[in-house]
């Protein structure tokens, strides 16, 4: 049996300007062919019908930054830890992503063409995902694992490039080395950060003959687009300059690049979520001395400059860094969005449409609309009444991935 009928519920979308009360929801093999009042669905023989009970309803979420195959980046866990076990942490990782809501990621590094592989073959429960496979990093830089010991402590097997690559020929022989790896996007880490081992969040990272090199690489390759993480000023405005479609964190972003930002609809994807956890981890004493200090100085910044880029037009869109801090609490960054600026529907919107154009995927998945693959979600109070509800995953009810039901805590 290949349809369903999700009826007596009320529809939250970005795409209605209001919700819509007493509808239902038509599936078949997986995509949504109807959305009306019940009555005016024709339903086949044998169409299963779930009665949402006056529940709401909303697209399933995507967050644009995480990092299914990791755990906090633990140097014990990289040491100890047989590379398998990395793999089979992760299969928890993703179910615990898909049960906070998330039906679709971008990854951010360390997830390959593998997990990416398996998970369309349906062998477990994860989010569709877009992966950036490897971050290039410059020598010592973010990405770059190497102790003072010589010892490098990066995740590396076959189907993995390392990330260090550095010069103009290297950092194009790097971009074409991770687009063979099967890449969808380019992340490349343009300042320090704060679980970095060799360097600082403000610290500058690759020039910009190396960014726009990486660039005109990767858009020669499929029109690929590439992603920054970078805290430090100098390494966002690098990264903006040099072409890069999306900033991660942006903590050191001033008034200047904002307004470039808003002018060339280059993407900020705040990571709220990451900073604010952090910071509670520094404090509860969670965190090493100098990984402590760095978060508790970042967070000193971020919420206000958030505010700032927001309030100068710069398109934001809801990412979280989850596997640097603990996954399945995704949806809290929806709140923490509200707290700089936005309505709770912009917010959702940031999640889930706006995420999708910014990947291009919006044909597909996004929001609640007839052709589109039936990722959805549902909980039983308005969230647009209180958007913190949905951060809590015991509230998300059910979820639906390409029309199947990989949670239901209602039925
Ligand atoms: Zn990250």
């Amino acid at each position: 049996m290949n349809s369903k009928l999700i009826k007596n519920i009320t529809i939250i979308d970005p795409s209605q300007d209001e919700p819509l009360d007493n509808r239902s929801i038509l599936v078949k093999n997986g995509k949504i062919v109807a959305i009306d009042k019940a009555t005016c669905i024709d339903i086949d023989d044998g169409c299963e019908i779930i009665d949402g009970e006056e529940n709401f309803i909303l697209p399933g979420f995507i967050d644009m930054h995480v990092h299914l195959m990791a755990n906090g980046f633990l140097f014990e866990d990289a040491m100890n830890n047989p590379l398998a076990i990395h793999f089979y942490k992760a299969l928890k990782n993703m179910k615990d992503t898909i049960d906070a809501g998330v039906t679709y990621v971008r990854d951010c590094g360390l997830a390959d063409i593998g997990v990416k592989l398996a998970q369309k073959k349906g062998m477990f429960l994860a989010p569709k995902m877009k992966i950036s496979v490897m971050p290039l990093s410059i020598s010592r830089g973010h990405f770059d694992f190497k102790l003072n010991s010589g010892f490098d402590m990066v995740m590396n097997y076959p189907g993995l490039p390392h990330p260090v690559c550095n010069g103009v020929e290297g950092v194009i022989t790097k971009t074409r080395e991770v687009l063979g790896s099967k890449a969808d996007f380019i992340k490349v880490m343009t300042t320090g950060g704060v679980v970095s081992i060799n360097d600082s969040p403000e610290f500058t990272q690759f020039n910009r003959r190396e960014l726009k090199a990486i660039v005109s690489e990767a858009k020669m390759r499929g029109n690929t687009k590439v992603s920054a993480h970078a805290h430090g000023s100098g390494g966002i405005e690098n990264a903006v300059k040099a072409g890069i479609h999306f900033i991660e964190h942006g903590t050191y972003i001033n008034k200047k690049i904002a307004k470039l930002m808003a002018d060339e609809g280059t993407y900020l994807v705040p990571t709220r979520l990451v900073i604010s956890e952090t910071k509670k981890n520094a404090e509860k004493g969670k965190l090493k001395k100098d990984l402590s200090k760095k978060a508790m100085e970042v967070s000193k910044f971020h919420k206000e400059n958030m505010g700032m880029a927001y309030n100068e037009g710069v398109k934001m869109l809801m990412g979280t860094d989850s596997g640097v801090i603990e996954h399945g609490q995704n949806l809290k960054e929806l709140k923490l969005l509200c707290e700089i600026g936005m309505e709770p529907m912009e917010a959702i919107t940031s999640g889930t449409i706006e995420a999708a154009k910014s990947m291009e995927i919006d044909n597909e998945v996004g929001s609640i609309a007839i052709g589109k693959s039936a990722d959805m979600i549902m909980t039983d109070k308005n969230p647009l009444d209180d958007i913190s509800y949905l951060g809590d995953s015991n509230n998300i009810l059910m979820v639906f991935q390409d029309g199947k039901i990989v949670k239901n805590r209602f039925n």
